[in-house]
């Protein structure tokens, strides 16, 4: 019956508009499956944990102050060449949902997380987690740059592609590193130094730069999109 059709139409297109409208942050429509950035002007850095979130302690090292340190050195690396957001630059709890919400108010622009991992005592070197595919390139760029300069890895994850609230969640392309591991001596030694924590952040800075100028290419094919929920805070991790 043609007035039946009609009404199988209306509905189709009806449900067809109901899945584009779940929004940035709904499962409905794909999301972070663009390409990767390529000319931004923006950079979110981010300093992981912060005030009474203390993150990880090992050796007498502490994540939150370190991590504040090597966001600090990379903002002041690419000053020059980009507009910088610290979503903090002293040591005061955030929220995640309140970091993706900072990226997510920026354009043009790509967040970067910075960790330092906790794990058994023979883990040693940078690890990074992405998620999306508009953060692949960059991501693989930061753990080839970050491997480079740690001179002893040794059972690290190496690149992860993991749902996380800063991996998932923001509007922009969105990556989160963990620099090495407070629990490993040899680590330690070096993440204790100002030295090694100015070469992490033009390890980072460098990985931003290339990735501005040269975009996916030189990277093989990208991954393909996974579609997942945003990350929540009951996710075992993030
Ligand atoms: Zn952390």
């Amino acid at each position: 019956m043609p007035s039946h059709r009609l009404l199988l139409s209306l509905l189709g297109a009806w449900l067809l508009a109901a899945c584009h409208s779940i929004g940035p942050l709904g499962r409905g429509a794909a999301y972070g499956d663009k390409p990767g950035p390529r000319d931004f002007r923006t950079v979110v850095v981010d300093a992981g944990h912060g005030g009474r979130d203390s993150g990880a302690r090992a050796r007498g090292l502490t994540e939150k102050t370190l991590a504040l340190d090597i966001a600090k050195r990379l903002a002041e690396l690419l000053r020059p060449d980009f507009r910088v957001i610290l979503t903090r630059s002293y040591d005061h709890f955030i929220e995640l949902d309140q970091r993706a919400q900072t990226a997510s108010r920026q354009s043009d622009a790509v967040l970067v997380s910075i960790h330092l991992n906790y794990g058994r005592r023979w883990r040693a070197g940078p690890e990074t987690y992405w998620w999306r595919v508009d953060s692949y390139s960059l991501a693989r760029r930061m753990q080839r740059h970050l491997a480079a300069v740690c001179p002893h890895e040794s059972g690290n994850a190496g690149l992860v592609r993991r749902r996380l609230r800063l991996t998932r969640n923001p509007a922009i392309p969105c990556v989160l590193v963990e620099c090495g591991y407070l629990t490993n001596l040899k680590d330690a030694r070096l993440l204790g130094t100002s030295d090694y924590r100015q070469r992490l952040a033009r390890a980072l800075a460098g990985a931003l730069r290339e990735q501005r100028l040269a975009g996916d290419s030189g990277m093989g094919p990208l991954p393909a999109p996974v579609y997942a929920p945003p990350s929540k805070a009951t996710d075992a991790r993030g």
